[in-house]
């Protein structure tokens, strides 16, 4: 467990938790390990915020695939209906709200339960030092006084029980930016919180759905297929060795990124705006773990490169210290750039000289000597270098293949007429050679 002693000078008070390491925790027992028996019909979800911004629960409100409405509502058949507890989306407050969180924590909920963490862990031990907190939900008394109860405590009562704790967005899942170098907290995540032996009553350690914020519709999903597993539907998702779910996690940005094909051809931006590549604006994508490029930020749409954003990792264990400053390009990216310059420089060139080949008709080509019959613009007429080039890439092209067209020799007219103007047309090309 990554939690250190309380620094010099600071005391524990009442209401720091204890975070002493704990002891390794009992193997669970193989039945605890699996799903419930029988469809289960109602699963509570209990939102703990700890020091966050709320912009995952932003982020998670616009998840559309699946919704939030659908999980809440029951509306995914075969899922169970899932009773949301969360302090800004629930119309519940003040002790109405919490007792929910009380029952579950003495393990007298009549339902499972997962626990969804959002923001880091602070060290309660700093702020109780001059009787303060950082994050709390909900009170508890300590020497015949109501005082705020840290949401970190209310964890460590919650997490035991718990089908599943899930840590949502980088704050909870890696300590994020609260965690930053400088930061007067002792900010942490959840997986150090809770530490390496922690699992949940199904068995399971954290589950983490990193980002900052992260994509809506990554954390509603892998919700959803917990609850399929949880109902005995699906298997356990497969989660990668820091738990994240392997099937959104397991690809780098820069492999699906729009502007890949600009970094393959070598040629970048050097401001914002600028439609290339940006890896020499400070772009870290090609080492990062994200999916944004795929799924799009809410909606399948957005996502930082779409709307000219350079990633800076905000999904890594890392981030953000090991991707700061965050207006350099990263050192590593002067040795690839430079390789893509060197081969792209080549590779351009060759694509531009093809591309022009391929905006022409066959017909223009053919019957038209690579006159272009466009009202918009003159369109260069292939030069030598183009026909040469290409005679030979056509040989290569069909060399052991067959050309589109019919085998019997006979060539027939096509249904557009010839050209307005009064080009003559070739008898060999739009005349049946043999009519009979
Ligand atoms: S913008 Fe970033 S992720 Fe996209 S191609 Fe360039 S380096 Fe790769
Ligand atoms: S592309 Fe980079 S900055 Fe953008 S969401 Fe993914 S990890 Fe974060």
């Amino acid at each position: 467990m990554a939690v250190s002693a309380p620094p010099r000078g600071v005391e524990t008070s009442p209401l720091a938790p204890d975070l002493r390491p704990r002891e390794p925790q009992e193997e669970p027992a193989a039945e605890r390990r699996r799903a419930p028996e029988g469809p289960i019909k109602v699963v509570h979800a209990f939102w703990l915020a700890g020091m966050s911004c709320d912009g995952c629960s932003i982020s998670a409100t616009g998840a559309t695939n699946p919704s939030v409405e659908d999980l809440l509502t029951g509306g995914i058949a075969g899922l169970p209906k899932v009773i949301l507890h969360h302090p800004v989306l629930s119309v519940e407050v003040g002790e109405e709200f919490m007792h929910a969180f009380e029952v579950a924590s003495e393990g007298k909920l009549d339902a499972p339960y997962v626990c969804i963490y959002e923001g880091s862990i602070a060290d309660e031990r700093i702020a109780g030092a001059t009787d303060g907190y950082f994050s709390a939900m909900g009170d508890k008394v300590v020497e015949g006084t109501d005082r705020p109860f840290p949401t970190a405590e209310r964890l460590a009562a919650m997490a035991p029980g718990a089908a599943a704790v899930i840590a949502i967005g980088t704050c909870a899942t890696w300590g994020g930016i609260p965690s930053a170098a400088g930061n007067p907290t002792g900010a942490m995540s959840v997986m150090d919180f809770l530490g390496k032996d922690y699992r949940s009553a199904l068995g399971l350690p954290v589950i983490n759905v990193p980002g900052c914020a992260p994509i809506g519709d990554n954390f509603t999903e892998t919700v959803a297929a917990i609850l399929l597993f949880l109902q005995g539907m699906g298997p356990l998702p497969e989660f990668d060795e820091l738990g994240r779910p392997a099937w959104l996690f397991s690809e780098t940005v820069h492999r699906g990124c729009t502007r890949a094909g600009y970094y393959e051809e070598g040629t970048f931006a050097h401001a914002y705006g600028e439609p290339e590549c940006l890896v020499e604006i400070g772009c870290w994508g090609p080492v990062v773990n994200c999916n944004i490029v795929s799924r799009g930020s809410q909606s399948h749409m957005g996502g930082c490169m779409a709307v000219g954003g350079p990633c800076i990792g905000c999904t890594m264990p890392g981030f953000p210290d090991k991707f700061s400053p965050f207006y350099k390009a990263p050192p590593g990216s002067a040795v690839s750039s430079t390789a893509s310059r060197a081969v792209g420089f080549g590779i351009r060139r060759l694509r531009a000289l093809t591309n022009h080949r391929l905006n022409r008709e066959v017909r223009w080509d053919r019957l038209y000597d690579g006159d272009v019959p466009s009202g918009w613009g003159e369109v260069a007429r292939p030069g030598m270098v183009d026909r040469t080039a290409h005679y030979f890439y056509d040989k290569l092209q069909f060399l052991g293949a067959k050309r589109p067209g019919r085998d019997d020799g006979r060539r027939y007219h096509t249904d557009l007429p010839p050209r307005a103007r009064g080009m003559s047309v070739p008898h060999d090309v739009s005349e049946p050679a043999d009519e009979s």
